[in-house]
């Protein structure tokens, strides 16, 4: 890399010598000087960089908000943030599009500085209206290595005067295993801090089960692929009911996610499932929205068991 031939702002240095690494990894040298040929892309990606930072830096995003079921009672226990970008010319940008682009060029930590405290500031509102709900929050592998990561959470608690175990922090198996050790050492910190552990999309990564009963978890998500396709693989079935039971073995409540019709609810019903979130109870809502279901008392069930269908005419 040249200074400032190669670009005068630490950021972009950054990610083109990371290109230049990638070239250098790929080829016989076994080293290589950033060239702009390397990066066909490079106006484009550099745009949407920047675009990203200013919209972090000036509430260019926004939070949506999943509820999330309890099965037995019909209740609302909780809500998953759910981040989206609204751009102004390409509209809402969803988080699968956007986290990756933040993770690559230094940008999780102040995506995730805002996440928290929209997040910690919505839920000091509800349960200040009487909703006592837990709010979900989803870590990136990257903040798993940030040893300022709890230190940045209490702040963020203490400013927005929420109580941690009105918090459950979502991380994921290979989040966790890209660098055991500081990521075990980190969750331990926040779980000493009062804070609720989730290890989402279960199932899908390479984790051994002698890990995860290292970490201090509250819950386990089985990923949405093995739900949605509960009612017509049998595999699919038996590894959500097997899940279930390792969840329940281990003190775990278990949440199935990607829950898209009634069937799907009531054979996690027989399998004794806890907690449900999915298309079928609502699809991400805004903040807003979820109000005014607060204020029409939309979130308590009170006869669930009469009638399932509850769920789709009450909450969509
Ligand atoms: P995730 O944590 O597994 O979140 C669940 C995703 O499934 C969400 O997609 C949600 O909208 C979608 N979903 C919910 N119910 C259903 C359903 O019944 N069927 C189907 N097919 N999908 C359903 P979304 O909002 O696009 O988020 C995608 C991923 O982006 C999340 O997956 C999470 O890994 C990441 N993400 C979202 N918000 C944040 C954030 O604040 N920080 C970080 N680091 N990552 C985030
Ligand atoms: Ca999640
Ligand atoms: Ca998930």
């Amino acid at each position: 890399m040249h200074f400032p031939d190669h670009g005068d702002d630490v950021d972009i240095l950054v990610q083109r010598a990371s290109i230049a690494l990638r070239i250098a990894q790929q080829s016989s040298k076994g080293y290589a000087t950033y060239e702009s040929s390397f990066d066909k892309n490079t106006p484009l990606r550099l745009t949407l960089i920047s675009e990203l930072r200013h919209a972090i830096e000036r509430d260019g995003l926004e939070l949506y908000y999943q509820p999330k079921v309890s099965i037995k009672s019909g209740e609302i226990i909780g809500v998953e943030a759910l981040l989206r970008w609204i751009h102004p010319a390409h509209g809402v940008i969803p988080p699968d599009e956007f986290v990756p682009i933040a993770e690559r060029n230094r940008m999780i930590n102040p995506l995730t500085h805002w996440v928290l405290r929209r997040a910690f500031r919505d839920c000091a509102n509800w349960h200040k209206q009487g909703f006592p709900v837990k709010v979900s929050v989803n870590l990136s592998a990257k903040d798993l290595h940030d040893p300022e990561l709890p230190d940045l959470i209490s702040g963020v608690a203490v400013s927005s005067n929420i109580k941690p175990s009105w918090i459950i922090l979502e991380i994921t198996e290979s989040s966790v295993m890209s660098e055991p050790e500081n990521a075990l050492g980190i969750i331990k910190r926040l779980h000493g801090m009062g804070y609720q552990f989730s290890i989402d999309d279960f199932g899908t990564g390479y984790s051994s089960l002698a890990y995860l009963k290292k970490l201090p978890l509250s819950e386990i998500k089985i990923d949405k692929g093995f739900v949605m396709d509960i009612l017509n693989s049998e595999n699919d079935a038996a590894i959500v009911k097997a899940t279930i039971n390792l969840g329940h073995n281990l003190g775990l409540t278990v949440t199935a996610e990607g829950v898209e019709s009634k069937e799907i609810m009531t054979r996690l019903m027989d399998f004794s499932c806890d907690v449900a979130q999915g298309y079928f109870l609502s699809k991400p809502v805004t903040f807003k929205e979820l109000n005014q279901w607060i204020s029409d008392s939309r979130w308590k069930i009170a006869d669930h068991n009469s009638s399932l269908t509850a769920f789709a005419g009450l909450l969509n």
